[in-house]
């Protein structure tokens, strides 16, 4: 009974704002911008990757809305204006790479994106290649693969072909023991009617019938240990 009181509370805790990266409240910042929770689980994580001579550094933890709304917003007059894209057609290209404003699992602070510290100065760092064998981070996903689910630390847009929505990230991890809860307390927002109260470029294509499918393919286009 406790425990059900306690996650409810829990659930309570996590508002809009929280789950779309309007809230930075849970967010604790060293040099990196984490939650608080996955915070303590990735620097345990780093602490025994570099016994093991691995030394991971977080590239990117936390995104708020507003920057999630900058690289949206460019992108959109990117593909609409240089490439003369009609709307639909620009938002179908954008969501191959970038989520929707509001919609980022980055919003929560749970999740990572990593690479070797070793090889910090090399150009277009996260690129799939570079995780798999012969590239400079494959050590790295090594370490992960066989280390990471200790931490709580699971891939989100995994190799199966099977897999609809963004591409693969092998440098994407996401904090699970807190992500579920944010992932369930998601899917319950109304994303067309946040959307429509932005300053999101292209909005007005965003109706019911592409979010069911962009829910369907992209935010549930994750790992099948996630689901
Ligand atoms: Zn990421």
């Amino acid at each position: 009974m406790l425990l059900l009181a306690n996650r409810l509370m829990h659930a309570q805790e996590i508002n809009t704002e929280i789950l779309i990266g309007m809230d930075n409240s849970r967010i604790v910042s060293d040099t990196i911008l984490l939650e608080k929770k996955t915070y303590s689980a990735f620097i345990k994580m780093k602490d025994a990757a570099e016994k093991d001579g691995i030394i991971i550094k977080l590239v990117s933890g936390f995104r708020d809305f507003y920057r999630q709304q900058i690289i949206w917003n460019n992108k959109y007059k990117k593909f609409t204006d240089e490439f003369s894209l009609d709307g639909p057609t620009a938002i179908k290209e954008i969501i191959r790479f970038s989520t929707i404003p509001g919609t980022s699992r980055h919003h929560w602070g749970t999740e990572i994106d990593i690479i070797d510290k070793n090889f910090e100065n090399e150009k277009d760092l996260l690129i799939s290649k570079k995780y798999e064998d012969g590239g400079i981070f494959n050590s790295l996903k090594k370490w992960m693969d066989k280390n990471s689910k200790r931490f709580g630390f699971y891939i989100v847009y995994d190799d199966d072909s099977d897999r609809p929505g963004f591409e693969y990230e092998p440098w994407h991890y996401t904090y699970k023991p807190v992500s579920d809860l944010y992932q369930r307390e998601f899917l319950k927002l109304n994303l067309k009617s946040i959307i429509s109260k932005t300053k999101v470029e292209g909005k007005e294509f965003i109706n019911d019938e592409f979010i069911k499918k962009y829910i369907d393919e992209n935010i549930m286009g994750i790992s099948s240990h996630l689901k």
